[in-house]
């Protein structure tokens, strides 16, 4: 039987309510409480302060469907058919209520009974922590998976540094030999890079506090956190290739056939500039109706970063003026009935995006010659290195975010000089500083202007950078 998202985003949350736990409604991308994290990168980062014990809930058993945005996977975004840099987290959590024998029993009922999903379990796997015998055997003889499905695996453990820590358990769905039958293909297992072993399921222990001095000490209160990403298991429900031909991607790619007059399903390069901007688009969309706003800094760069993204693979489709802004009506067509947010504020949005595009565009194409002239010089030289001066000036002139240079020279075999571009930052930032103290007395006046420039000192890149390192 084939569901819709919006049925299967219900059902999760039905399945969790029968089983006594409290919906907590999906809360903003922007984190409220949490300086250490750019965007809300799963269910569980809004529910910290239950975990921490902060704050007491008045059910220990909480369920979610929560939006998310993780840049990590970004590499991967149109070119897996599972990584996007929004998607929603589906999650049942227990705040030292239940732990491993009910969250496992019941994520297998949920995927398998047929009262709910009813998947096949022969095509199901699960992967444990090596040390975890509990899992395993929890897996064995209660679930009543067989062995060769049970396997184990060192990275299943959960681990942020200082804090709750413990080992998880994955579930995959095996897609069958049309997604990966090379027997040689060291990567073909559950838990390994390919497209085959679908990862849909992710639950995890958190039995330990890592102390400050690494040792590890049982928690009195257990917790657990899950998280399904809904983009993949509609995927398999809906047995599509990838997440892209669902029902929550479909009218975007449909949208971007009918401006740019290219079929999606001809060529798997030109396939890849339709599932980035289908991806790009909701990550923006959302982002601005929950108050982010392009700009040169932390998350606003982020956002930068993934329009103008958007435009470089929107060009590999003959596409060479805005558009990106038509697209927002159609996600919030698909998301209005869960989330309102983005139809309120579509008009917002569009304009956002719009005046992010045309001042991109104004300089796009001068920006690329200027990339092709300096490759050709340095090729002539022998060399396959982007000068960072160049990728400053772009940076700084043409508002190319030195992540997009990064890319536009990769398709050419070029790397960036990125020791040479972080200098002419430093002298950038040394520059500013020199300013604000000249402008003395009128430092305060001045103050406005004088944060504009700090903001453009591309803190957006090391806070990017810690995220990262939290995620992995
Ligand atoms: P993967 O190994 O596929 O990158 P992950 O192990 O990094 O996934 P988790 O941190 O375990 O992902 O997140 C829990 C679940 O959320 C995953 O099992 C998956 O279903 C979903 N998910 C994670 N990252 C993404 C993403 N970038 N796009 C879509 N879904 C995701
Ligand atoms: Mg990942
Ligand atoms: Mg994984
Ligand atoms: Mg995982």
């Amino acid at each position: 039987k084939s569901w819709t998202s919006a049925e299967v985003r219900q059902m999760f949350l039905d399945f969790f309510k029968e089983k006594n736990h409290s919906v907590e409604p999906s809360a903003s991308l922007v984190p409220h409480e949490d300086p250490t994290l750019l965007w809300i990168n799963s269910g569980v980062a809004t529910l910290k302060k239950y975990f921490d014990g902060r704050v007491i809930p008045e059910n220990p058993r909480i369920v979610n469907v929560q939006k998310s945005i993780r840049t990590n996977d970004i590499e991967n975004v149109g070119f897996t058919a599972r990584h996007h840099t929004f998607f929603e987290m589906l999650g049942n959590f227990s705040i030292g209520d239940y732990f491993k024998e009910e969250a496992m029993k019941w994520g297998w009922e949920f995927l398998t009974s047929k009262d709910w999903i009813g998947f096949d379990e022969s095509r199901l796997s699960v992967t444990v922590h090596p040390e975890d015998d509990e899992a395993y055997t929890i897996w064995r003889d209660i679930v009543g998976i067989d062995e060769e499905r049970i396997i184990r695996i060192e990275e299943n453990f959960w681990d942020i540094g200082e804090g709750p820590s413990g080992p998880n358990t994955e579930i995959f769905y095996d897609r069958g030999e049309k997604y990966g039958n090379d027997p040689q293909d060291p990567e073909l297992y559950p838990g390994g890079e390919n497209e085959r072993y679908l990862e849909i399921w992710n639950l995890v222990f958190s039995q330990f506090n890592h102390n400050p001095d690494d040792t590890y000490t049982p928690l009195p209160k257990k917790n657990i956190d899950t998280g399904m990403g809904l983009e993949r298991i509609v995927c398999v429900i809906q047995d599509t290739p990838t997440n892209f031909e669902t029902d929550l991607f479909k009218p975007l790619i449909e949208a971007t056939e009918s401006i740019s007059g290219r079929k999606y399903g001809e060529s798997e390069e030109e396939d890849s500039s339709f599932k980035v901007i289908a991806d790009h688009m909701r990550t923006v969309s959302f982002a601005v109706s929950d108050g982010a706003l392009p700009s040169n800094e932390g998350r606003g760069y982020v956002l930068r970063r993934l329009l103008r993204r958007a435009v470089r693979f929107a060009k590999q489709i003959g596409i060479d003026q805005p558009f990106m802004y038509k697209l927002v009506p159609e996600v919030a067509k698909i998301m209005v009935d869960f989330y309102p947010e983005v139809k309120e504020k579509q008009s917002f949005i569009q304009n956002v995006i719009k005046t992010e595009e045309e001042r991109f565009h104004e300089t796009l194409n001068d920006g690329l010659a200027i990339l092709s002239t300096i490759m050709k010089q340095e090729s002539e030289k022998g060399s396959n290195i982007f000068p960072g001066t160049e990728v400053f000036r772009l940076y700084d002139t043409y508002g190319f975010p030195k992540e997009l240079t990064e890319e536009y020279v990769a398709d050419a075999g070029f790397t960036i000089d990125e020791d040479g571009f972080m200098l002419e930052m430093e002298k950038q930032r040394e520059r500013a500083r020199n300013a604000r103290q000249k402008a003395g007395s009128m430092q305060v006046q001045e103050g406005v202007l004088g944060d504009v420039h700090v903001a453009s000192e591309f803190t957006g890149y090391d806070q990017l950078h810690t995220e990262a390192e939290i995620i992995e």
